[in-house]
């Protein structure tokens, strides 16, 4: 359900729960805040003044002159749920709790924040944090923070995991002039999570970008769901921290090996359309371009430049982050050459040389930008004796307002470039020393065009015998037999995932003549809970004829014993040889956070050293299978190169589709891995699968 956020993000009136007139009191600084802020009622709650700061002040909750939009709680944290209760009576629907001294601080705090938790859902209270810096609201021009600053107005709502982080961003943030919609932190999250405020952002008008620092997801299904909307609307920057992996999981398989809480963050954001930064520096540099220039046409980049070198680094980082150096139209080319001196290079990137003056400038600008085949502009320059920055910064600000497009320069310098930045500011247009961090930005939007458009697929139905594997599940379950044995191949079979055909046998004899009805060369694999990766141990046998199965199925076993004297044995899979075909592996694991997590990569017995995956959060559309299968660098191996044939890619990537709808259908599936898929022309077969299940909830 979503929730009303509206008095709290734009309150009419605020109290402050403990505001102080002692200076140098989280108290104090937060009331002051509040005062020297906002325009409307501001009231203070303190039993021992009658007036704060030239505010009313009253003893309790209870004697406010009316129930509050806000109420803001500074008082230590033993208290806190009374006064939340109070609020609760007196009708006051939002609540932040500045206070510290819940969950972050051990047992008993933790018992506080339950206790908070269960008075919020009594009462229906918002609730912020606790352990909170606060909010701020430009729009009300609101700030209930005890940092040293404020917030300029702006189109960026931001919201942080970390309070510190909070002042480092505001402080920066005034001195470079980025303005906010909201800002706020996030706190505890014991109550509103970045779940409730991604939407609430996203219905603000004034809100373009919404950006978050994260050190977790507090309900990863949540923040999928509300995130795939609110992207197709307006782009979100998360930086995410903390790449340690998420408690102690027991992995066996090559799935679980291979993905950690990283890469189920990537593959999460990746479904939800969010932009990920990998430092500050990004977070800021994408959510200011963001905020500020619109989305471009197409990926054709037009580069502006008096001096070579930056040119030519422009170009090269316009390769790198996979756009294109736009070809001009014949009409621009004529025309450049016409008006530019002999000596300029008028193919992008237009060179047009260090004595250019600001008319020159201008004209380069005026006909790349105006070019259809440029969808974006790059502005260089080097110190030059006969033009200023601030004259270019007057070129850029007008072209900003004549085209559509988005603009950003690279003005290499230091001390002259300074004179630039204030007009630059002005028009919006994002401005770097380095030509690279200029392009990367760009990139930036063509990706938020690119996430804009995407279909949000849902996933399709599909045919498959769910009770089926509900029986095997549970039959597993029951019999405490963690991995499952040959069944694990039923349960693919029942989930339409082709296998290799074949049988269990017991003793040497069986193997023989279970191999009679496989063709004239079988394969013959040891069985055995405690062996996770047969060819290492030799208990894999490739090609064995029928006549010869008995003696070659004895001779393994007796190997086996050799050399694992006290495994158990459960016998041998006999299966039908397979024609040689490409190895792919197709797996998943369970993440704590998001659940669910596919795996696909060039597989067989080298995936590790290979490495060569991709993750996708399931269920999976059919253009979500389609994306993971794609994105592995191998991809062109299994598409054909050099002559050889390519591999069924439409089945296989309606196995991965299958196997996301397993993984999200059977919570007790912890782990599976289907290595190798064999892939040909015109089928995928499976023939060697792990599963491992629980009976346990949460895994
Ligand atoms: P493990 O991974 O435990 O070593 P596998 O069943 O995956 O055992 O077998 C190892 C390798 O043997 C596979 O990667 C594949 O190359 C080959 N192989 C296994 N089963 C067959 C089969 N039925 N037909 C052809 N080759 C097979
Ligand atoms: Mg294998």
């Amino acid at each position: 359900m979503e929730r009303n956020l509206e008095g709290l993000l734009f309150p009419g009136s605020v109290a402050v729960i403990g505001a102080s007139g002692t200076p140098g009191k989280v108290g104090h600084a937060l009331f002051a805040n509040v005062v020297a802020s906002f325009a409307g009622p501001v009231y203070a709650v303190n039993p021992k003044y009658t007036e704060l700061l030239g505010r009313p002040c009253v003893a309790s909750v209870e004697k406010l002159p009316e129930p509050v939009d806000l109420a803001v709680v500074v008082i230590p944290a033993e208290h806190v749920a009374g006064v939340l209760k109070s609020c609760g009576e007196r009708g006051i629907r939002n609540v932040v709790v500045v206070s510290a001294g819940f969950k972050e601080a051990g047992e008993e705090g933790a018992k506080r924040e339950r206790e908070l938790v269960e008075i919020a859902q009594r009462y229906g209270l918002n609730v912020l944090g606790p352990n909170v810096l606060g909010l701020i609201s430009t729009r009300v021009g609101l700030n209930a923070t005890f940092a040293p600053r404020g917030a300029l107005p702006g189109e960026i709502a931001f919201m942080s995991q970390s309070g510190a982080f909070c002042t480092s961003v505001l402080d920066w943030a005034w001195h470079e002039g980025l303005g906010f919609s909201h800002f706020l932190s996030l706190g505890n999250k014991a109550v509103l999570t970045e779940v409730d405020f991604l939407s609430a952002f996203a219905r603000d008008p004034q809100t373009r970008v919404i950006v978050a620092y994260l050190e977790g997801v507090s309900d990863g299904e949540a923040f999928i769901r509300t995130a795939r909307e609110v992207t197709k609307e307006k782009p979100v920057v998360v930086l995410k921290a903390g790449r340690a992996e998420a408690g102690a999981r027991a992995v066996s398989s090559h799935t679980g090996t291979m993905a950690g809480a990283d890469q189920a963050y990537e593959a999460a954001f990746r479904k939800a359309g969010i932009i990920r930064a990998q430092n500050v520096e990004e977070l800021f540099d994408y959510a200011y371009a963001l905020a500020k220039q619109p989305l471009p046409k197409g990926r054709r980049v037009g580069i502006v430049t008096n001096a070579g070198g930056a040119g030519v680094m422009a170009a090269d980082a316009v390769e790198w982050e996979g756009l294109e150096v736009a070809r001009f139209t014949e009409d621009t080319a004529r025309r450049l050459a016409d008006r530019m001196p002999k000596a300029a290079n008028i193919y992008n990137p237009v060179d047009i040389l260090g004595d250019a003056h600001a008319d020159r400038y201008k004209e380069a600008v005026r006909l790349v930008a105006g070019d259809p085949n440029v969808d974006m502009v790059v502005a260089l320059s080097a110190p030059v004796a006969i033009l200023t920055f601030a004259e270019l910064a007057e070129i850029l600000a007008w072209a900003r307002q004549k085209f559509e497009k988005p603009f950003v320069c690279s003005f290499m310098a230091g001390k002259l470039g300074e004179e630039a930045e204030e007009l630059l500011r002005k028009a919006g247009i994002p401005s770097f020393f380095d030509p690279a961090r200029a392009v990367r930005t760009l990139r930036v939007l063509c990706d938020y065009l690119e996430i804009q458009r995407r279909p949000r697929e849902e996933p399709r139905p599909l045919a498959v015998d769910r009770a089926r594997v509900e029986e095997i599940v549970r039959r597993a379950i029951a019999e405490d037999r963690p991995r499952l044995g040959l069944e694990a191949m039923e349960v693919l079979s029942a989930y339409g995932i082709p296998t290799a055909r074949g049988g269990l046998a017991r003793t040497p004899e069986e193997a023989a003549q279970l191999a009679q009805h496989l063709g004239e060369k079988v394969v013959l694999k040891v069985v055995s809970s405690e062996i996770s990766h047969k060819s290492d141990v030799g208990g894999v046998l490739v090609g064995v004829e029928s006549e010869r199965v008995e003696e070659a199925a004895a001779m393994m076993l007796r190997q086996i014993r050799r050399k694992f004297s006290d495994a158990r044995l459960e016998g041998i899979f006999v299966q039908e040889l397979l024609p040689p075909g490409r190895e792919v592996i197709v797996g998943m694991v369970r993440d704590p956070t998001f659940g669910p997590l596919v795996m696909f990569g060039l597989g067989g017995i080298h995936v590790e050293v290979l490495r060569d995956v991709a993750f996708a959060v399931a269920p999976l559309s059919p253009g979500e299978a389609e994306d993971l299968v794609h994105r592995i660098r191998g991809f062109p191996i299994l598409k054909g190169v050099r002559g050889e044939p390519g591999v069924d890619v439409p089945r296989l990537v309606e196995v991965v589709e299958r196997l996301g709808r397993l993984a999200a259908d059977f919570k007790e599936i912890v782990e599976l891995d289907i290595n190798p898929l064999l892939c040909y022309p015109d089928k995928v077969v499976a023939v060697d699968l792990r599963l491992t299940v629980t009976g346990e909830e949460g895994t």
